[in-house]
Formats: structure tokens, C-alpha cells, sequence
């Protein structure tokens, strides 16, 4: 292994939080590397805040370490900590211009007049913002606002910044373009984000990496794309993206793969790549088949291979897809998503069709899901099955 030490900025050393009996953190352990854009994600009051609150210093763990830049800081204080945090509620000061509250940080540390203006105008071209300096905050927009914040906080070049939620006060519109805006940032001045969200699609937008949270628990660290893929629990499986969850029993499975037989019925033939680890699974053990919507193929004419009858009781256009929601034969309500320019005039409600899948498509997760079928990505409905 390559020594990376100094590319490490935070670790967080097996963390964790006690409030009285309440674990709210368990067991944290991982590393954020140098210029990394890592996310925390996971459904409200599974932990995020109160490990931002300890990397930050506002909270100290109740056992295990945090370190910065490869020092123990767990009982620094938070201004003695080389990091800084944009809440949600960012609190510009009003009577200031915005030069004037990007320059409050490096005025405060007493760095030359000349250094101040020259880091206080390199901010500006950043959040492009130049033109506005003159303003008071009551002169900008809500996105403005925002990156009069985002300089303010960055214009002493942290080792890290910590983001709390910071887009969700802004609607979907300028939260999209504030995603997009927060992510060239970042890049341009190469300091480490870590990015708190409830919601999977900005996590998936922006991150480097996510750390998914549940319940106190860091369930997988991974890619986006690692994270979609292969989730490692139907945690992770059922909180990032859609899916179908399809409770099974596994008939047979060895290092070749196997075949897994759905609870309502119907053959799923698994490769040895479609399964988060090495793992080799009994005959008669409980898992989950998962198929993402977009990998359902919705036919009318029975096709080769392994295949589910399904019968179709919705049908939603959304432009550039259309998603279908259809019912198994055993009752299973799932979700599959169609080209929008496909000509599929059979798919209509009531309309009988087969489901299948390419060989490479059906994930196999350990367990058995609290509710089969397809999940949203609708936090409540999220939160209500936890
Ligand atoms: P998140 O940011 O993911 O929504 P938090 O980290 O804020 O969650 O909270 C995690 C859990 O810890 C919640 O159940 C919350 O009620 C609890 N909690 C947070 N702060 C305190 C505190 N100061 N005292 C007691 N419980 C707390
Ligand atoms: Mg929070």
C-alpha cells in the first residue's frame, strides 16, 4: 500500500456518540482523502449532523477519535480547528457589504490589507460574484446569498469544509443549479467538502464518495456508481435510487452463481457477479432479488430465458421515459421504466405483459426486505418502514 497519510484530512477513528442511553452514532470508522467530495447521506435523524458536529468540534465523541490532517483533535475546540462549516441558516452579516463579509475571516486573523483584498477578489472569481461586491446580502438573491456563505467560508483555505444541508431551503430549481454550482467550486479550489443530504439524488449528483447512514450506522462507503450497483444491504439497496426488492429462497448457489426462486414464484438464474461478495448461499436461505426499473424489459410475447408475467395497472408518461408499474402474479407491485420514445401501445392498465431481464441485471442481497416489491424514493414512506 502506498503511504497516503497526507492525503488523508479527516479519520474518524471508531466514533461514537452516547446521548445518555441514545446511541446517535455508532462505530464510525473511515477516512475522507484531500480534496475529496464526500457525502453523508441517509433518512433524518439516522446521525449526519452529529458526526459533522464532531469533525467540526461542536461535539465531542463519547469514545474513539477524530483527526485532522493526521492529528488527534478530539478535544480541540472548534475555532482552534482548521475547518468550517455553512449551515443551512448561513447568517450573513446585513450591514456589510459582500466583499466586506468575505473579507471578515482573513481581517480577523490579521493578515495585510494587500493579502485580505487579493483572497477576498480570488473568492469572488470563484463563486462569480465580482460584479457584487458592493452589496449588502438584502440586495442578492437566495442562490447569491448562498455563495456570498460558500466564500466566506473558504476564503482562509480550510482543510476541510463542512456542508450541512446547505440547499435545503432553496427550491428544486435553484437547489439543481446550486448542486452543479457547489461542485464546480469545489473543484476549482480543491478543498475537501463533506456534504450532509437526506436526498439520494443530490448526494448521487455531487459526491466523490457517500457514506450511507442508517440509524446511527455507516451501512456502505462507496462510489456513487459503486453504491447504486452493489448495495450492500437492502438498506442501501432500497434507499439510493428505485428498486424492485423481490423476496426469494435460494434453490441452488455455488462459485458458478446459481438459481434463486422468487417467493410468489418464478426462476431467477444469478451469475456469480451479481452478489455483493464472495459469499456462497445455502439451499432454502432467505435473499432478495433486486432489478432496477430501467433494467426491465416489458414484452408482450413470452421471450427466452427467465421471464415473470405481469399485468400492467399504471402507466406513467414523464417525457423522456416511461414508467410502469405492474403487479405479479403473487400480488408484488414493481416498477419498470421504458424508453419515451419507444412505441409501446400494448401498455395500457389491465394490459398483460412479460418481465424480463439481461443475465447481468438481477442483484442478490441477503434477507428478506420489511416490504417487497418496489421502493420509492420517497423519505416518508422510507422512514415509515424503518
Ligand atoms: P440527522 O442530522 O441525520 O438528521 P442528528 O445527527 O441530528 O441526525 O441526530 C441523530 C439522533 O440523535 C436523533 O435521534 C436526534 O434526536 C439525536 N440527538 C441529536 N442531538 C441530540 C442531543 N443534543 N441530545 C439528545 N439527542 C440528540
Ligand atoms: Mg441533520
Amino acid at each position: 500500500m502506498v503511504d497516503n497519510s497526507t492525503s488523508q484530512v479527516i479519520h474518524l477513528d471508531h466514533v461514537r456518540k452516547q446521548y445518555g442511553s441514545f446511541t446517535a452514532v455508532e462505530d464510525a470508522n473511515f477516512t475522507i482523502g484531500r480534496g475529496e467530495f464526500f457525502a453523508m447521506l441517509g433518512p433524518s435523524g439516522c446521525g449526519k449532523t452529529t458526526t459533522l458536529k464532531m469533525i467540526a468540534g461542536f461535539e465531542q465523541p463519547t469514545s474513539g477519535s477524530v483527526f485532522l490532517e493526521g492529528v488527534d483533535v478530539s478535544t480541540v475546540p472548534p475555532y482552534k480547528r482548521n475547518v468550517n462549516t455553512v449551515f443551512q441558516q448561513y447568517a450573513l452579516f446585513p450591514h456589510m457589504s459582500v466583499a466586506d463579509n468575505i473579507a471578515f475571516g482573513p481581517r480577523s486573523k490579521k493578515l495585510s490589507e494587500s493579502e485580505v483584498k487579493k483572497r477576498v477578489g480570488d473568492m469572488l472569481d470563484v463563486v462569480r460574484l465580482a460584479e457584487f461586491a458592493d452589496r449588502r446580502p438584502s440586495q442578492l438573491s437566495g442562490g447569491q446569498q448562498q455563495r456570498v456563505a460558500l466564500a466566506r467560508a473558504l476564503v482562509n483555505y480550510p482543510s476541510a469544509l463542512l456542508l450541512d444541508e446547505p440547499l435545503a431551503a432553496l427550491d428544486l430549481k435553484l437547489r439543481e443549479a446550486m448542486q452543479i454550482e457547489l461542485k464546480r467550486i469545489q473543484r476549482e479550489v480543491e478543498i475537501t467538502f463533506v456534504f450532509v443530504t437526506h436526498d439520494q439524488g443530490e448526494a448521487l449528483t455531487m459526491s466523490d464518495r457517500i457514506a450511507v447512514m442508517s440509524q446511527g450506522v455507516v451501512e456502505q462507503i462507496g462510489t456513487p456508481v459503486d453504491i447504486y450497483k452493489k448495495p450492500e444491504s437492502l438498506f442501501v439497496a432500497g434507499f439510493i435510487g428505485s428498486a424492485n426488492l423481490l423476496p426469494s429462497t435460494v434453490s441452488q448457489f455455488d462459485a458458478a452463481g446459481g438459481t434463486v426462486v422468487l417467493n410468489g414464484g418464478g426462476t431467477v438464474t444469478v451469475g456469480r457477479d451479481n452478489v455483493a461478495s464472495d459469499v456462497t448461499w445455502a439451499t432454502g436461505e432467505e435473499v432478495t432479488i433486486m432489478l432496477r426499473p430501467e433494467h426491465l424489459h416489458v414484452t408482450v410475447e413470452r421471450p427466452a430465458g427467465d421471464a415473470l408475467q405481469a399485468e400492467v395497472t399504471d402507466v406513467v408518461f414523464q417525457g423522456s421515459a416511461v414508467r410502469l408499474v405492474l403487479q405479479l402474479d403473487n400480488g408484488t407491485e414493481v416498477t419498470a421504466i421504458v424508453g419515451g420514445d419507444a412505441d409501446l401501445p400494448f401498455l395500457r392498465p389491465g394490459a398483460a405483459v412479460w418481465l424480463s431481464w439481461l443475465a447481468t441485471s438481477p442483484y442478490v442481497l441477503d434477507g428478506w426486505p420489511d416490504l417487497a416489491g418496489a421502493t420509492t424514493t420517497n423519505l416518508e414512506s422510507i422512514e415509515a418502514a424503518l
